[in-house]
């Protein structure tokens, strides 16, 4: 087990909807969001019978799933198609045998991200940014993640390793955007959320603040009113990145939740993962982007998977990630083509491809 608390809290009140949002006090029903983080699918077994796919694939996943379990939140799971063992938004969440198996070159730590750490949760690679580790929980497992292997609990990802990040980007001036990561930075419930970002916006040298998450797309009623309101009163939009990997993702409550987003006037980009098997090709490509676009964000990244230990099945040969972007070029308005970019250890930025 590397993720330390993917288990959320214990539900209190199952069923309490979004009428629990402004009254949050110990004890009080908790959000819908958090019910549903609660409900979400952890056992294979169940995601086959909810999938109508055969027991063998539960046996199979219950064999590769290792020390990062199966989950998979359940409005993710109804973007899926029943009965399809290949669905491309299942294959990103499946534990399959083939895991077990990894070739050499496939690491643990492929980014090197143990040796970039400023201070504890703080991860300073680059330039002008730092990524602040929130969290080491998230609403899902994506099984092509880096992060499946991140000693998060080792390397400070908890409140005291937060205070100790915070005050490592109040004394280096040099950092004025501050990415929050993790994990999944909005995790962090609305009350934690408030106090972290008033810490940062008390930072004179922080003029920007950035949030990754997949929460948007793998558990839009993350989304609160509340969470638009903290958003909006920042003194500067919000960039808020979120994570898509395939047009089927994106349905009408995605679509609301960044609808709500935007009105906080947060600029929205996507960040993808170019996979085999799940989005290596023009069609879905092409799709990712018009969806993104039409419900109102850019491409920023299509990421060339990190070859960390398990993952070497999603691996796109760069040659193939080139020709789909070169094609997408042709087909999108300039502003509609990702940039294809790898992480490259000890370079000043992400390696841009094409
Ligand atoms: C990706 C990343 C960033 C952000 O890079 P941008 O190119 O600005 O999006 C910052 N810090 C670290 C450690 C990163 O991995
Ligand atoms: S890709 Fe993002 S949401 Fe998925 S496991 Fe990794 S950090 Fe979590």
């Amino acid at each position: 087990m590397t993720l330390d608390s993917t288990q959320p809290e214990p539900v209190s009140a199952p069923g309490a909807g979004p009428s629990a949002e402004g009254r949050r006090e110990r004890g009080a029903p908790r959000e819908r969001w958090q019910v549903e983080l609660a409900e979400a699918v952890r056992d294979p077994g169940e995601l086959c019978r909810l999938l109508g796919l055969d027991a063998t694939v539960a046996a199979e996943a219950r064999r590769a799933a290792g020390g990062f379990p199966l989950l998979v939140p359940r409005p993710f799971l109804e973007r899926m198609a029943a009965g399809d063992p290949h669905d491309p938004l299942l294959r990103q969440v499946l534990p399959l045998g083939v895991e077990l198996v990894s070739p050499p070159g496939w690491v643990a730590d492929p980014l090197e991200e143990a040796a970039a750490l400023a201070a504890p949760g703080l991860v300073k690679k680059y330039d002008g940014r730092a990524l602040l580790l929130a969290t080491g929980a998230c609403a899902v497992h994506c099984r092509y993640c880096f992060r499946r292997e991140f000693p998060y609990a080792g390397h400070g990802v908890s409140s005291a390793g937060t205070a100790a990040a915070l005050a490592a980007i109040a004394a280096d001036p040099s950092i004025r955007e501050v990415i929050l990561s993790g994990g999944d930075p909005l995790l962090l419930d609305d009350d934690r959320l408030t106090d972290l970002l008033g810490q940062l916006v008390a930072i004179s040298t922080v003029t920007r603040i950035r949030i990754h998450t997949r929460l948007p797309v793998v558990l839009p009623s993350r989304v609160t009113r509340r969470l638009v309101a903290l958003l909006a009163d920042l003194p500067h939009p919000a960039v808020i990145v979120i994570h898509a990997n395939h047009p089927a993702e994106l349905g009408p409550d995605q679509a609301a939740a960044v609808r709500d987003l935007a009105s906080s006037r947060a600029i929205l980009l996507n960040q993808a993962v170019l996979l085999a098997g799940v989005n290596d090709t023009l069609p879905v490509l092409l799709g990712l982007s018009e969806r993104l676009l039409a419900i109102g964000v850019l491409p920023y990244y299509l990421h060339l998977p990190d070859r960390v230990v398990g993952t070497a099945h999603f691996d796109v040969p760069e040659e193939k990630a080139v020709g789909l972007i070169d094609s997408l070029r042709q087909k999108l308005s300039g502003y509609g083509v990702p940039r294809l970019v790898r992480e490259v250890p000890g370079e000043a930025s992400k390696v841009t491809i094409a």
